[in-house]
């Protein structure tokens, strides 16, 4: 133990009825009785996700604490750990627990608080075994010890908070994992909670610490926010009724400079320019968050554009290892189907089956690349697994003689059935407005005259059919027609067309129980027709339909899958109908989800990147106030909206991101000019 200099000043604890301790000092009481404690537990450790965190841990796994009181969350916290090992197979890494607490109670007032709880009781006899009597008049500084065979440290520091992690050595990468932001609050304990905390804070924070605090004050959320954490509030049972919820993933001391998205204040409107799936599940992801929307679509109806086909396929676009393509649509197949069964489960139905898809491996290459599937490993087996030809004939319900890897998850949706639906969820919140027949042909940025004062905001004028309309905040969900929109004109996004053809089901087909994929797709029956598809025609925007097209896609069945299809044996007057539409492409498959960049601006900002792409600046992506896009959705719109809803509204209403910080940079639309620099394109 390391000796204090410090005065003595001991604390002055009365006790309630119920045991529970009263500090004088400041006024309250310690957070010791049986309520008290499910709300520390729902709090800081749950709200922290440290059982699920403790055995993803491969290195120390550090929590550091304002305000030790009592012990009750470090106890919360053993008692985690514990039952975290009790599950694992294998040793959990080592636990070290940082506290701080500037007026310690004594040994005996530890044991008197923590009387009241037996069920922590072995965990309390462990920590008060060496605790010193009296901290203070000990003129004890630190208290350490280890529990649970050592894996678990604790290191107790008796003074000031913001002092004692002002002297605590950490690498580039941080040191906590998680923050336990304790103690008195904001107005009883103000010395405690100075600018210099904070900044420590943001100094010891790993990238993705977590941060969780009953301190719900705006002068907390802003330190908070402006160390480059991400917060969410919610509601707690208990004596403080809020609590924060925050993620580390702004950090600027850590993060490079154009990784860093522009900072708004929650908008209390915006504006949506669509109709489609990407805006349907913006609209529904804003609206939930209390944000009035008005959505703008051009059409007479919604879903008109590149989501109004009659069937499409639900599955994540996968290679055999991970890769940042591959990252991003397992995670967001998994939100888009919590997404649609959530809504058709409060009632908002939309044709759809979760039926699997079989990619059947038809030629020599695709059976490579299924025993590399196979042989890798890389996904569980509910996202993606390798089948035989029998099982897949089983699967699938009709004679194949090739086996595919098979996602027994995934399966197809009618998308325009499920965009009017979404909307409907989002309208049930009575935060949306939808106004359609109205085409925006153009935006104008207005600086009016109290954005002026602080020189960064603005609003946008839009040239419409029905007139000049104003956003403050605006969206710009378009699919393929964005491409039109002069501030977009740099994005690299391209139209790519494509026709489905839709077929009359028959005897032969109509049993056929998973979506199958070859080049292109079949889907199961549906109102008695099939759909197969799709042609893929670059830069080719004309939407009007044609013979040539349909023939293509029975060609496409007939030549990847000829026996089935000569079983089916369609025919042209087989053929129900047929839909083109756009595809709006992105150069790497991955969508654009984010602030829109002001290029000129990058290239004035980072001239250096070309020369070390390592260089380091501090200043925040330029970007173009108030204005944001969710495009280039490509072929797996279905898959990627909700999670790209998600971004987006976690974007504007600063609340923690859905996904880390690197694919937070590879979603985010200034990507490719800050490759282009780096590769000196420009
Ligand atoms: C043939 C084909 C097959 C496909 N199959 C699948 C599949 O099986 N699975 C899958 O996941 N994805 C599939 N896709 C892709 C998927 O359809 C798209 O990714 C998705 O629909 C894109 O949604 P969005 O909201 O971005 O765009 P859209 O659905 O195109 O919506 C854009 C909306 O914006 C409106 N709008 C545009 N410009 C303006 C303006 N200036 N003013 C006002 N309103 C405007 C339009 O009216 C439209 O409603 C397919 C696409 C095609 C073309």
């Amino acid at each position: 133990m390391k000796k204090s200099n410090k005065t003595n000043e001991s604390n002055k604890l009365s006790y309630q009825k119920d045991g529970l301790p009263y500090c004088q000092r400041f006024d309250d009481n310690y957070s010791d009785s049986e309520s008290a404690l499910l709300q520390s537990d729902f709090v800081f450790i749950h709200k922290n996700s440290i059982k699920q965190r403790l055995p993803d841990a491969k290195k120390i796994f550090t929590i550091a604490e304002t305000g030790f009181g009592t012990g009750l969350n470090f106890l919360l916290t053993l008692q985690a750990y514990q039952i975290a090992q009790q599950g694992s197979p294998t040793l959990l890494a080592p636990l070290h627990f940082i506290s701080t607490e500037k007026h310690p109670l004594s040994k005996d007032q530890l044991v008197q608080a923590l009387s009241i709880l037996p069920q922590l009781n072995p965990f309390t006899v462990e920590l008060v075994k060496d605790y010193p009597k009296c901290p203070v008049e000990e003129f004890e500084q630190e208290f350490e010890t280890t529990f649970l065979n050592g894996q678990v440290r604790l290191t107790l520091t008796f003074d000031d908070a913001a002092k004692n992690f002002t002297s605590m050595k950490c690498s580039k990468l941080g040191l906590v994992d998680a923050w336990f932001l304790n103690g008195f609050s904001v107005e009883k304990n103000s010395d405690m909670w100075v600018d210099e905390l904070f900044a420590q804070i943001g100094r010891l924070s790993k990238e993705q610490a977590t941060l969780t605090t009953l301190s719900t004050s705006d002068v907390v959320k802003k330190h908070l926010l402006d160390v480059g954490f991400r917060l969410e509030k919610y509601l707690v049972e208990g004596k403080n009724k809020k609590m924060l919820a925050a993620v580390m993933q702004s950090n600027p001391i850590t993060t490079k400079g154009y990784q860093l998205r522009p900072r708004i204040n929650k908008p209390q409107h915006v504006s949506i320019i669509g109709g489609g799936i990407a805006s349907a599940c913006t609209a529904l992801a804003l609206t939930k968050q209390g944000v009035q929307v008005t959505l703008y679509c051009k059409d007479a109806e919604l879903a008109q554009g590149g989501s109004s086909n009659a069937i499409g396929a639900l599955y994540p676009l996968l290679h055999q290892q991970k890769d940042d393509i591959s990252e991003f649509y397992q995670h967001a197949f998994w939100r888009a189907k919590a997404l649609y069964t959530e809504i058709a489960g409060q009632g908002f139905s939309f044709a759809h089956q979760w039926c699997g898809l079989l990619e059947v491996s038809y030629k020599e290459s695709l059976i490579n690349r299924q025993q590399a599937f196979e042989k890798l490993n890389t996904w569980p087996k509910e996202l993606i697994h390798g089948v035989n030809a029998a099982l897949a004939s089983k699967l699938s319900n009709i004679d194949t003689p090739y086996g595919g890897l098979f996602m027994p998850n995934a399966g197809w949706i009618s998308p325009q059935e499920l965009v009017q639906q979404v909307f409907q969820a989002a309208g049930a919140t009575n935060n949306l407005k939808i106004i359609t027949d109205t085409h925006i042909s153009k935006i104008r940025q207005v600086k009016n005259a109290a954005c002026k004062l602080d020189g960064a905001k603005s609003s946008w004028c839009m040239s419409t059919n029905q007139g000049e309309l104003n956003a403050s905040v605006l969206v710009i969900c378009a699919g393929a027609d964005a491409i039109e929109i002069e501030q977009l004109n740099d994005l690299p996004l391209t139209a790519t067309r494509g026709q489905v053809t839709s077929m009359r089901s028959n005897s032969k087909i109509n049993k056929l129980s998973t979506v199958i994929c070859h080049k292109g797709y079949l889907t199961p029956e549906s109102n008695g027709i099939h759909c197969i598809g799709a042609t893929f025609q670059k830069n080719d925007k004309n939407i009007n339909t044609n013979k040539a097209d349909d023939d293509y896609n029975l060609t496409m069945l007939d030549k990847c899958l000829p026996e089935l299809a000569a079983e089916i044996n369609w025919q042209e007057k087989d053929i129900s109908s047929s839909k083109a539409r756009l595809r709006c492409m992105s150069q790497d498959h991955l969508p654009l989800v984010g602030a829109v960049p002001n290029i000129s601006e990058h290239i004035q900002a980072y001239p250096h990147l070309g020369k070390d792409k390592n260089w380091k600046y501090d200043q925040a992506a330029p970007c173009i106030d108030n204005l944001y896009v969710l495009l280039g959705l490509g072929a797996r719109g279905l898959c990627s909206a909700p999670l790209a809803a998600d971004i987006l509204t976690a974007e504007l209403c600063n609340t923690p991101y859905p996904i880390d910080n690197q694919m937070l940079f590879n979603l985010s639309p200034n990507r490719f000019i800050i490759r282009d620099i780096i590769k000196r394109k420009i």
